[in-house]
């Protein structure tokens, strides 16, 4: 509820030591939003006091000053003016702030008033209450959102050791609830990339900086019983079967929009239920690695989103993000989306149409949501009935079509039924109507015929005043006499002092109003008399204007649901066209989906990398990707620099292109479904995060080991890099003989370990493949281009020449080598042994458990038959350098 403070009437009685009546006020307000700067209206600043000014004044970097005083101190202020707040708060919320808005809830005027007539002194203190709190989750204001983004508030609860995720986009009235094991939350809150989070106390496993709120906001009974308040339905099953967590989490949205707008709701679409099954899981970690919807850095810069995202609305961009961040797993629903995309791509004509009507949209659902939320203008009216018409515009043309496939014929019809309103709103709205309702003049003539009325007045009003401003020109004979109006004095007449003296004779008719340096102002009783017609009838003009607007508002507010679904169909055709537009300008292919685990792409490009490339005047080169179960595992080797990432990645993200419904970067694609999909990229390539590197990566990959099956697609990176070379090749080494044995998934493994390419004679579902490179002429040529076989050398040499590496340095490092590679020949290398390893799935040795004598085993695992003699060199050294561990 808002927090009310009436002033005691003790203004202008201020006792020495307590605070002042204003600031007793003020740290009532600030009492009850503890954890927000507190914006406090005076006229026409909101001002800070207090530790809020030196936060604030820090922050927006503007001057602190002091007023009063408070227990014998200075107090701290800042301020910032009322009419460009917003852009003060816009950096503050980002700055990770939280702010109180405390307006005055009355006139001076009235306060006034309402003193007289409690019998108290006349200055009276205004009545302030905090009207909104504004957090980076609960904007509506189109200058403190980036269009192209959806803005997420969360609210995450535990209830039956499942998670409750509530997400809402008040901006839009998006609104999802779902529900995960714990396991998952993190990676349903990258997904989601929440603006704002908000937790219950002793939630343990909340994220560091969620909003924790009182826990009995989110009950799940409460829930329940205001949902279908807030939906007008007596039962939710309609929306889908929501279990307690997620009916918990809701309540906590709910209560904490509730405190957030004071008790008015923001707009809310009926719930969606978010079904984790229904969408590939894509764990934080993997999100990150892949730069789905943000790059490294954080922007959406550099992402897959930004390089594919040809939308041509807000809202197509905003549904773009959301489904690449969500892809599919139900074949039906991709086709889907796939055929309005195909539809689309086939016809050039077409797609040019639909694009350049979605381009000319406003952002209806945008409108819509300032409006529910009470902060809507004339202007926003005046865009959803352009927004509105054009949607029916774009039905007509959309209908024409012979056989529309399914998404197409499901969205058409949301596209129309708004006539009625439309049409009123056409009739009662000016063509381009004002965001501020101050000056009037939104509301059309021949709408409202006593409007006219008072129009008319006013403006017969303004031209007689004109007549007047000639008549005393001529008869006073001074041609620089002027009629102006202010706030202050109203209509008035003005002349150069002059001219001044003529006029203020007492019988000049003139009533003397003020003088000012170079000018006398007067007034006159015709002007009076005029003045008043203008006044009043402005007045009630705009009165009548703004009676109008609020019947028009809610008259729009009763179709919310139905506009909130034209605008979400718009988004769609905007995503489907966009898609098109992309698939055709840079030569992609609608990827086939079968339910086999394979994935054949021919000719696969990688579209960001394959940008950059261009943009250096070189060609990407396109690769062939042939996983399926009998081969499922392609370990890659190769230089430095070859193209390995590239290729794992370009590989993952057909994946989530395909199944978010898009055409993908290649010759042709055939994709068997992926559930999960897990990328690693090994620790030193991942400095950047600044976390203890190996230990995460080994979690990380733990957490794959956990839960990829055989419908799930893997990339591991150069994991084991991020150690020692035994423990990172040992550890490398068991990762994919874990995944090929148990995981069964599909997988694609880049490594330098040369040594793992061995695993090839023994795990019948791993091929090899390396990066082609070739020297000539004692340079590195690097041909991106991937080939069968394992790398027929590493090549480091030559690429720490082509990276600029001293002469005299590479010289040095080649002498190094062919001593440390005579030493190979000797031993085996590192790797020697591991050829006799017991396969994985047959025999785990147990870490804890006494792994019995190595030289036994080593020699029970000969057959001494099959041995060529430089075997039997071989095994010799082995067994001697087993002999010398087992000793040592
Ligand atoms: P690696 O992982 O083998 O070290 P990367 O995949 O990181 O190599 O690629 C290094 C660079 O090579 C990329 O930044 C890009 O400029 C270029 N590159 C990679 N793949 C290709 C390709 N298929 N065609 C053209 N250039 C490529
Ligand atoms: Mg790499």
């Amino acid at each position: 509820m808002a927090t009310r403070v009436k002033s005691r009437g003790e203004a202008g009685s201020a006792k020495k030591d307590g605070p002042t009546p204003m600031m007793a006020q003020y740290l009532a307000l600030k009492e009850s939003v503890p954890d927000c700067l507190l914006f406090y209206r005076m006229g026409d600043f909101f001002e800070l006091f207090f530790e809020d000014a030196k936060r604030a004044a820090a922050t927006l970097d503007i001057a602190l000053t002091a007023r009063g005083e408070h227990d014998g101190e200075p107090i701290p202020m800042c301020g910032v003016p009322a009419h460009s707040h917003e852009a003060y708060l816009a950096r503050l919320i980002k700055a990770g702030h939280r702010v109180a808005i405390a307006d005055q809830t009355e006139t001076p005027e009235e306060a006034k008033k309402r003193a007289r007539k409690e019998g108290r002194a006349a200055k009276a203190l205004v009545a302030r209450a905090i009207v909104r709190i504004v957090t980076a989750g609960t904007l509506t204001e189109e200058t403190l959102l980036d269009a192209r983004a959806s803005n997420w508030l969360v609210a995450v609860a535990e209830a039956g050791g499942d998670i409750g995720i509530a997400a809402a986009d008040i901006s839009t009235g998006r609104f999802e609830l779902s529900s995960a094991p714990i396991a998952m939350l993190d990676a349903e809150l990258a997904r989601l990339g929440a603006a704002e989070i908000i937790a219950p106390e002793g939630f343990e496993r909340a994220p560091d900086d969620a909003h924790i709120c009182a826990r009995s906001d989110f009950s799940s009974i409460e829930a329940e019983r205001r949902l279908k308040t807030v939906f007008g339905v007596a039962t939710l099953d309609g929306f889908g079967q929501f279990d307690r967590a997620e009916l918990a989490a809701a309540g906590g949205l709910l209560a904490y929009l509730d405190s957030a707008g004071q008790g008015a709701l923001p707009f809310l679409q009926p719930p969606r239920h978010h079904r984790a099954g229904d969408y590939m899981l894509i764990d934080a970690a993997t999100r990150e690695s892949l730069e789905l919807t943000h790059s490294a850095s954080g922007n959406r810069g550099g992402s897959l989103l930004s390089a594919i995202d040809r939308t041509v609305t807000g809202a197509g961009a905003r549904l773009l993000a959301v489904d690449i961040a969500a892809p599919l797993t139900t074949t039906d629903a991709i086709e889907a989306r796939l055929d309005l995309v195909a539809l689309f791509e086939s016809d050039a004509g077409r797609r040019d149409h639909l694009r350049a009507a979605l381009k000319a949209l406003p952002d209806i659902g945008r409108a819509l949501g300032r409006l529910v939320a009470g902060r809507g203008s004339p202007r926003d009216l005046g865009l959803l009935r352009d927004g509105l018409y054009a949607a029916r515009d774009l039905h007509e043309a959309l209908a024409r079509i012979d056989e529309p496939p399914a998404l197409l014929a499901e969205t058409l019809p949301r596209l129309t039924g708004h006539g009625a309103l439309s049409d009123h709103l056409a009739r009662a709205l000016v063509p381009s109507p004002p965001i501020d309702t101050a000056q009037g003049g939104y509301i059309a003539e021949g709408y409202d015929a006593a409007l006219d009325d008072l129009r008319e007045t006013a403006g017969d009003g303004r031209r007689a005043i004109a007549a007047l401003e000639a008549r005393y020109r001529e008869a006073r004979g001074i041609a620089s006499l002027k009629i102006k109006h202010n706030n202050v004095l109203g209509y008035h007449i003005e002349v150069p002092s002059k001219h001044a003296d003529a006029l203020m004779a007492a019988d000049s008719g003139f009533t003397h109003r003020q003088t000012l340096a170079g000018v006398v102002r007067f007034n006159a009783p015709e002007l009076h008399e005029e003045a008043q017609r203008v006044m009043q009838a402005g007045a009630h003009a705009l009165a009548a204007e703004a009676a109008h607007l609020e019947e028009l508002i809610a008259r729009t507010l009763r179709d919310r649901d139905a506009i909130a679904a034209t605008a979400d169909a718009l988004a769609r055709l905007d995503v489907a066209s966009a898609l098109a537009e992309q698939a055709a300008l840079r030569g992609w292919t609608r990827p086939r989906l079968t339910a086999e685990p394979c994935f054949a792409v021919e000719g696969g490009r990688h579209p960001v990398v394959e940008m950059a490339v261009e943009r250096q005047g070189e060609r990407f080169v396109a690769n062939d990707c042939a996983l399926a179960p009998e081969e499922r595992l392609w370990l890659v080797t190769g230089p430095n620099m070859g193209g390995k990432s590239t290729f794992l990645r370009q590989n993952a993200l057909i994946a989530v292109l395909a199944q978010a419904g898009s055409y993908v970067p290649a010759q042709s694609a055939k994709l068997g479904i992926v559930d999960k999909l897990f990328s690693r990229v090994g620790a030193s390539d991942n400095l950047a995060r600044g976390r203890s590197t190996f230990m995460v990566e080994m979690v990380e990959t733990a957490a794959i080991l956990a839960q990829a099956t055989e419908h799930s697609f893997v990339i591991l990176d150069e994991v084991g890099r991020g150690t020692s070379t035994y423990d990172g090749l040992a550890i490398a080494w068991a990762v994919v003989e874990a995944v090929h044995d148990v995981n069964k998934c599909r997988c694609l493994f880049a490594t330098h370990y040369h040594e793992l390419t061995r695993l090839a004679e023994r795990l019948d579902a791993l091929s090899l493949r390396h990066v082609r490179a070739r020297e000539w002429q004692g340079d590195l040529v690097l041909l991106h281009e991937l080939a069968e076989g394992p790398a027929d050398r590493s090549y480091g040499l030559a690429v720490a020449k082509l990276a600029g590496l001293p002469k005299e340095t590479v010289g040095r490092a080649k002498a190094v080598l062919a001593k440390l590679e005579a030493g190979r020949e000797a031993t085996g290398g590192i790797a020697a042994g591991l050829d006799d390893l017991p396969l994985f799935a047959a025999d785990v040795p147990q870490m804890e458990e006494d792994a019995g004598d190595p030289l036994r085993e080593a020699l029970d695992a000969v057959h001494a038959d099959d041995l060529t003699p430089r075997d039997a060199l071989d095994l010799v050294y082995r067994l001697k350098r087993l002999a010398d561990e087992a000793g040592g």
